[in-house]
């Protein structure tokens, strides 16, 4: 018995949001507009995408003994997230400061912050959260050495999902045991290094000839694409008015991890994630577009 159909282990982030009619260059001011503050980073994003549609989710993460990290856990509980794995202190709570122009472009300076201090040991130490976990998602907002440590931590018959984000170039051990290894464009790109390929499908071959059992590439309003060793399928993507793309990715891949603990296949489970990511670029915001099941039902 799990106590968790899904265990986040990553990033929690305060997003400082202001608009600018132009972003300043250097040793520029500009004026802006009032301040916005949202809970963010991956990690806090997917355990509140996967707790709104119903699952039962768990967050290891690490944020400051501040008033952005009371914001992020609030955020947590609110949305049903189990915030027993979020351990608080060693830095200041992760922050994005986001300034964002009229036609949509942003700058972002990103400090990890407490993101930074959640370490193998703390992984260690939370062995009994992963055993209870029937699928365990990361990102790569937190050391990559941490990650490497929910690898080597996982019970068996627990399954691991990977967005690799911001991305980099995988260690074996890491890429062996993703199902699936999770990616947009960009992030099969860079995973990839030089030879990438042209189209979706190139980069999922290339992308399973690196080791994980199962790749899935989300290709934004064009759906998604789902590979393994069965073959390849493409994934449509249901037809929305777009307001806001934040936290797609991060819905869809929790939305996904969710369904394939429940038993589905890979395609169904990528099928429901798309549903979940359209009803999320309805809305503005990261956490605050995430559908409810009913809300995705209804879509
Ligand atoms: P990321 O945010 O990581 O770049 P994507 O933009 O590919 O991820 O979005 C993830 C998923 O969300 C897509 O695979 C798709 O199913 C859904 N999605 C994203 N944008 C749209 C859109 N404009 N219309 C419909 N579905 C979308």
């Amino acid at each position: 018995m799990y106590d968790y159909d899904l265990l986040v282990v990553g990033s929690a982030n305060a997003d400082l949001v202001i608009g600018v009619e132009r972003r300043p260059g250097a040793g520029e001011t500009v004026l802006g507009s009032d301040l916005a503050l949202h809970p963010g980073g991956k990690g806090a994003n997917q355990a509140v995408a996967a707790a709104r549609l119903g699952a039962r989710t768990g967050l290891l993460a690490r944020v400051g003994d501040d008033a952005h990290g009371r914001l992020l856990l609030d955020s947590q509980r609110a949305a049903g997230v189990d915030t027993a794995g979020v351990l608080v202190g060693g830095a200041p709570t992760g922050v994005a400061l986001i300034t964002v122009d009229p036609s949509g472009d942003n700058s972002i300076v990103v400090s990890p912050g407490a993101n930074g201090r959640l370490t193998p040991a703390d992984v260690h130490a939370a062995s009994a959260l992963l055993a209870a976990s029937r699928v365990v998602s990361a990102q790569l907002e937190i050391p990559l050495e941490t990650v490497v440590e929910v690898v080597r931590g996982l019970p068996s018959g627990t399954r691991f999902v990977l967005n690799p984000s911001p991305p980099r170039e995988l260690p074996e051990e890491v890429l062996a045991a993703c199902d699936p290894l999770i990616v947009n464009e960009h992030e099969a790109r860079v995973v990839l290094g030089a030879d990438a390929g042209a189209t979706p499908e190139q980069w999922a071959g290339a992308l399973l000839a690196l080791g994980p059992r199962s790749v899935v590439v989300t290709l934004g309003e064009e759906g998604a694409l789902v590979a393994d060793a069965s073959g390849t399928a493409r994934v449509p993507s249901v037809k929305v008015n777009a307001v806001d793309t934040t936290g797609a990715g991060d819905s869809f891949t929790a939305a996904l991890a969710w369904r394939l603990g429940a038993g589905e296949s890979l395609a169904d489970s990528a099928a429901y994630a798309a549903r979940v990511g359209a009803a999320a670029v309805t809305r503005e915001g990261a956490q605050a577009s995430f559908p409810t099941a009913e809300e995705v039902a209804a879509l």
